[in-house]
């Protein structure tokens, strides 16, 4: 459905709380991201510019950090929020209700009838289905076979070609019901007589609510078909069909949004059950796949370490970095596997299984092992690891008490060697005159290392 929008904002999101700095470069790459798959989408190309010119706008401005990596991925979630529909706006049912279902030919107005009626006689309701659309000559036998299978009333004339006519033959059996289902004629576009006979028709029913059904298949161009509908007769809101098999579904949800006309349902499939009441809200976070803005904040918190990351700073800066503090970066670096944990707040995302699922399961296990590798350590070994390379005896007991083996220890401290490597030959560059770009520029080699070495190892 929307996959490809789903995958770059998660990405995205991924991106942003693993990193650690929010940098130009990263900025650019969240950027190009989100603007392929949204244009994909077929999302209409102003939005998509503004959307992303907001975040290179906050992605400039001087806040450090966390606090950064929080407003980037609450603009991303506002933004996404914001396109497709911003708050909810629920179809509200009172006690006796006549909706019309109006759109062209072919866009699944029958099919979604019969879907509404379903949804609403499961919660209480008794609907009971009339066809007027006289134009289709198979049109009133499909809403008869619908209403077969789910067991609700349907009212047709197979003969009458007036719909006035046919409504005012039922009109006093219709009352029986609180949920009154209108099915109409489409055309192959809107033309002045389709207009023509929907105004008469709802002159005559008086609907309490008209819904124009129409096609995700048709991509930004349902923003054109919303609005001209609009200007030819009252609608309440919109339902959006074929979801499930249009790549540009994100195009008609965000074109629809702009028009400002609410979309209450979205189609999912051809059977009675795929209909969706439709929340922007939780649509996002189900294609987040991350739960909650809420969770993801906190995830972010717990994933980057400022004190830790204030203190390794601190520890290259003055050369004396041990190997508590690098295991400590490893961890926070990690803490983002969270991917695992993020996956379990969503039914129906445990089908992921990746590769990068896989690697950061390794990864984390590899830090848990090194954590209890350093708890074994003398005070005197964890600050002069160097020592451990002359005696094997240390090592040995090492990973005995630590529930590991020799080898496991040596990893770490090649690990550990490696990063002093990096941090001190970062000591050659850079401007001297300024400690704390000097300390970024280092950090930033050795988060490159770092990743770079991550990857061969994991
Ligand atoms: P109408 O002319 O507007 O009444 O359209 P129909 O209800 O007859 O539907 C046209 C076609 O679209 C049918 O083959 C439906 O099965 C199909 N259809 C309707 N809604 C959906 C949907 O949400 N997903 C998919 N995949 N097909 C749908
Ligand atoms: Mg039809």
């Amino acid at each position: 459905m929307l996959e490809s929008i789903g995958n770059a904002f998660k990405k995205s999101i991924d991106k942003i709380t693993s990193a650690i700095f929010v940098d130009k470069s990263l900025i650019e790459s969240v950027v190009k991201e989100l603007q392929r798959a949204l244009i994909i989408a077929d999302v209409d190309i102003n939005l998509v510019k503004e959307l992303t010119d907001k975040i290179k706008e906050l992605g400039k401005g001087n806040i450090k950090g966390i606090e950064k990596k929080e407003q980037l991925i609450k603009l991303l979630n506002d933004e996404l929020q914001n396109i497709i529909g911003g708050e909810k706006k629920q179809l509200e049912l009172g006690k006796k209700e006549k909706i019309l279902f109006i759109g062209l030919y072919g866009t699944g107005k029958t099919t979604t009838i019969s879907k509404i009626a379903a949804y609403y006689k499961k919660r209480g309701k008794k609907p009971v289905l009339l066809g007027l659309d006289v134009h289709r000559p198979a049109a009133p036998e499909q809403l008869e076979q619908l209403g077969k299978k789910l067991e609700v009333p349907v009212f047709v004339n197979k003969q009458e070609k007036n719909p006035i006519k046919i409504y005012n033959e039922f009109k006093e059996k219709l009352e029986k019901y609180d949920l009154i289902l209108i099915d109409s004629a489409g055309r192959d576009a809107l033309e002045k007589s389709l207009i023509e006979e929907i105004s008469e028709i709802s002159k005559t029913i008086k609907p309490t609510h008209t819904i124009l059904v129409i096609a995700a298949d048709i991509g930004q161009t349902a923003k054109k078909q919303v609005e001209e509908f609009k200007k030819a007769c009252k609608i309440d809101g919109v339902i959006i069909t074929r979801m499930d098999s249009s790549a540009k579904a994100g195009g008609a949800l965000t074109a629809c949004a702009q028009t400002g006309a609410p979309v209450y349902f979205i189609g999912t499939g051809e059977k009675p059950a795929d209909l969706e009441e439709f929340n922007p809200k939780t649509f996002i976070s189900r294609l987040l796949g991350m739960g909650d803005l809420e969770t993801l904040l906190e995830k972010v918190k717990s994933a980057t370490d400022e004190k830790q990351r204030k203190k390794l700073e601190k520890s290259l800066e003055e050369g004396n970095l041990n190997l508590k503090d690098v295991v400590e970066q490893m961890k926070s670096l990690e803490g983002v596997g969270g991917f695992s944990k993020l996956k379990e707040l969503i039914p129906g995302f445990n089908k992921i299984k990746s590769e990068d699922e896989e690697k950061l399961e390794n990864a984390q296990q590899k830090t848990k092992k090194w954590e209890h590798i350093i708890k074994s350590m003398t005070p005197y070994e964890l600050e002069n690891p160097e020592i451990l390379e002359k005696q094997t005896s240390r090592i040995s007991r090492i990973a005995k008490g630590s529930g590991t083996t020799t080898s496991d220890v040596r990893t770490l401290l090649k690990q550990y060697k490696m990063i002093k490597e990096v941090s001190s030959g970062a000591k050659d560059f850079g401007d001297i005159t300024n400690p704390s770009q000097l300390s970024q520029k280092q950090l930033m080699k050795l988060a490159k290392k770092f990743g770079k070495k991550k990857m061969m190892r994991f």
